[in-house]
């Protein structure tokens, strides 16, 4: 493998991506830098994949298997708190999941494969659009990433604060949770506090639901299945004498398995159904499923543990790390093709969507490192 990348480049790329942050689909001027930063190290570059995605092409001497590698190009609406050389210039939006780190350490690895000398296949880098919740990865499958470009197995990465910076985490199967959208609305006549039996009361019922709800992960699911159902919004009523006409719950569901996430959406839609009746007030549920489980494919993952064990030492790999309940739409890659994605340590400091966060730069080096040779294995294992 080739030496390392241009960090000092890489650095001033990723501060200046962190001083103009862009949000999901948004990502108009980090496509723009990114797409000359690929075309000036010689790979062939398509923009406008998915809405905002860049991909860049990078060929070996010889025809061989093609293998992609993703970052993800979001940043959130966060006001940033310190006060970086870098910090966001644009005011509340932040890169405050290191998606800008994410992609230094690609383009460091589309350096490092382009200066490669010889391999028999291709290396696609992708840059996806509107990780955060707005499903990129699905607008890049349906503008037809995988057939355009001939990707027949893909890998990405993530950084994790609290694990030591550069350590290396994967796992067989599920490596990230499902999430889902709860959204519920309770409706009753209405009226004055005096009479709730004629009222109906939305605020008891709802009340009732937040605490049935509980009962799904606590009482009704396998204890072994790792899974939150978390009501995060209850709004209803706006005075002290009125009992109001409806109230509105939201929250999300996330587990680390298919079977529950089926589970959970029958139980969830059950309890609604009883909190009616038992009320009787109307319970209007609207489920919506958005990312499935990310389930890394065993050899692949295999195959990320052995290189990572050779770029940064067996003792910095967790071959065999838990899943967490954090999402990614790389689980709808995944669902196509064969792959892994894999955690990177960020060290210590503030967790991802957090004010205070900030990717920490010395792990671009060996991010890219790790990425470039994983490619170069994933060719040679397929070839
Ligand atoms: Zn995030
Ligand atoms: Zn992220």
């Amino acid at each position: 493998m080739t030496s390392l990348p241009d960090l000092d480049r890489l650095r001033a790329f990723r501060h200046d991506v962190h001083a103009h942050p862009e949000l999901a689909f948004a990502e108009h001027r980090t496509a723009d830098v990114i797409a000359d930063y690929l075309r000036g190290l010689g790979a062939e570059v398509t923009t406008g994949v998915g809405g905002t995605g860049v991909v860049g092409v990078i060929r070996g001497t010889s025809a061989g298997p093609t293998i992609g590698l993703r970052a993800d190009m979001d940043a959130l609406p966060i006001v940033e708190r310190q006060p970086r050389p870098y910090a966001s210039t644009s005011s509340g939006v932040m890169h405050a999941c290191g998606h800008d780190g994410h992609c230094a350490m690609l383009l460091g690895a589309a350096e490092m494969l382009c200066a490669a000398t010889e391999f028999a296949g291709n290396v696609v880098v992708v840059f996806q659009p509107a990780e955060e919740g707005a499903a990129g990865a699905v607008a890049m499958l349906d503008d037809g990433l995988l057939a355009r470009f001939g990707i027949e197995e893909i890998y990405g990465i993530h950084n994790i604060p609290g694990i030591d910076a550069g350590d290396i985490a994967v796992r067989a199967g599920t490596q990230l949770a499902s999430f889902d959208d709860l959204d519920i609305t309770i409706t009753a006549p209405g009226g004055h506090a005096m009479a709730p039996h004629l009222a109906g009361d939305v605020i008891v019922a709802g009340s009732a639901l937040v605490t049935a709800l509980q009962t799904i992960v606590a009482r009704r699911l396998d204890p072994a299945v790792r899974a939150v159902v978390s009501i995060t919004q209850f709004v209803a009523g706006d005075t002290n004498n009125v009992l109001p006409p409806t109230a509105r719950l939201r929250g999300t569901a996330r587990c680390l398995s298919a079977d529950a996430r089926d589970e959970i959406q029958r139980m969830v839609t059950d309890i609604c159904a009883s909190t009616a009746t038992a009320h009787g007030v109307d319970v209007a549920l609207t489920y919506e499923r958005r990312y499935p489980c990310t389930v890394n494919e065993p050899g692949c993952a295999a195959r990320a543990a052995a290189v990572a064990a050779d770029v940064v030492g067996a003792d910095r790999v967790d071959a065999n790390c838990d899943g967490i309940l954090a999402a990614e739409d790389f689980a709808f890659f995944l669902q196509q093709i064969p792959g892994a994605y894999a955690f990177i340590g960020n060290g210590a400091g503030a967790p991802v969507h957090n004010p205070d966060y900030d990717f920490n730069d010395d792990i671009i080096g060996v991010g890219a490192k790790f990425l470039a040779a994983l490619a170069l294995r994933a060719i040679a294992d397929r070839a």
